[in-house]
């Protein structure tokens, strides 16, 4: 199913000092190659910089839509509450916090696709992260004492 990637790899590029980052389908990615273990690699013509098929797999397998998952992580950064996006989206609260603690281990892949397709600023992000106890720099997620336990939600 072609849902369960919101933006396929490869195609677009994943360097924020690029020109072209975020940007999908301005053809600037071509494939290049493999990787050692034999996935497809790509390259940024613009920039340059060679990228793995690995990346935006985000939330690959998840029972929802990635459309689905970015849009309410997007009207979270915007402050919107949780039982807002219930309404809205009829989403569950504990199902979007869920997302966000996915998320929060891939900061980098979401904050890409959360900026091409959405008019997010920095500090929105920023906030975003906050929710799930972390900054959203880069190396992963901050374990909390607590927020671990209760961690294993069942799907
Ligand atoms: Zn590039």
């Amino acid at each position: 199913m072609e849902q369960e990637r919101l933006v396929a790899p490869g195609s677009f590029c994943w360097n924020p000092a690029c020109r072209d980052y975020g940007k999908v389908g301005q053809g600037n990615i071509r494939k290049y190659g493999r990787t050692q273990k034999g996935r497809q690699r790509y390259q940024c013509r613009t920039c340059k910089a060679t990228l793995s098929e690995t990346k935006g797999t985000v939330f690959h397998g998840r029972h929802h839509a990635q459309e689905t998952i970015l849009e309410c992580l997007a009207l979270l950064a915007e402050r919107n509450s949780l039982a807002a996006i219930r309404r809205v989206k009829g989403v569950k609260e504990e199902t979007v916090t869920d997302w966000l603690r996915e998320a929060a281990r891939h900061v980098e892949e979401v904050e890409a696709l959360l900026l091409a397709n959405y008019r997010l600023t920095r500090v929105q992000l920023d906030a975003l992260w906050t929710y799930v106890g972390h900054k959203g720099e880069k190396g992963g997620i901050q374990k909390r004492p607590g927020a671990a336990a209760s961690g294993a939600a069942p799907p």
